[in-house]
């Protein structure tokens, strides 16, 4: 399960940064999530409900940003932002943008857009007592 597991890996990233910094509760998680981590961000949402139960992050809001994958063509050369079409159905809309939006060659190779990555966590921080 795809979704599980990056779910997990946001939460044990998270869980360690806000241990770091000393936070009693995390309240917010953004990330950035790249297109062709093929993550579907509804699944990835309610894994990390899941997965954050029982920690300081349980209830915490994951905002997701949504980052283009990149693509150098073999045929043409392209390289850059793939583009998908708004028209397709989403389980068809995951493999469309490997094609190069230039020539429409499918010998692409991706360059970019295959992370997730925690830009910025949100949290309350314990007060001192010293
Ligand atoms: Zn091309």
């Amino acid at each position: 399960m795809h979704e599980f597991s990056a779910a997990c890996s946001i939460v044990d990233t998270a869980l360690e940064a806000a241990r770091n910094n000393n936070a009693t509760k995390v309240t917010v998680v953004n990330i950035e999530l790249g297109q062709f981590t093929f993550i579907i961000p509804e699944q990835l949402a309610f894994n990390f409900e899941i997965a954050s139960k029982n920690t300081i992050l349980e209830g915490a809001d994951l905002r997701i940003k949504n980052v283009k994958g990149r693509l150098a063509c073999k045929d043409c050369s392209f390289e850059g932002d793939s583009e998908v079409d708004r028209d397709l159905p989403p389980q068809l809309a995951i493999f469309a943008p490997m094609k190069c939006p230039k020539c429409g060659s499918s010998s692409t190779r991706i360059t970019g857009g295959k992370d997730f990555i925690i830009t910025n966590i949100e949290a309350e921080i314990a007060e001192s007592s010293a």
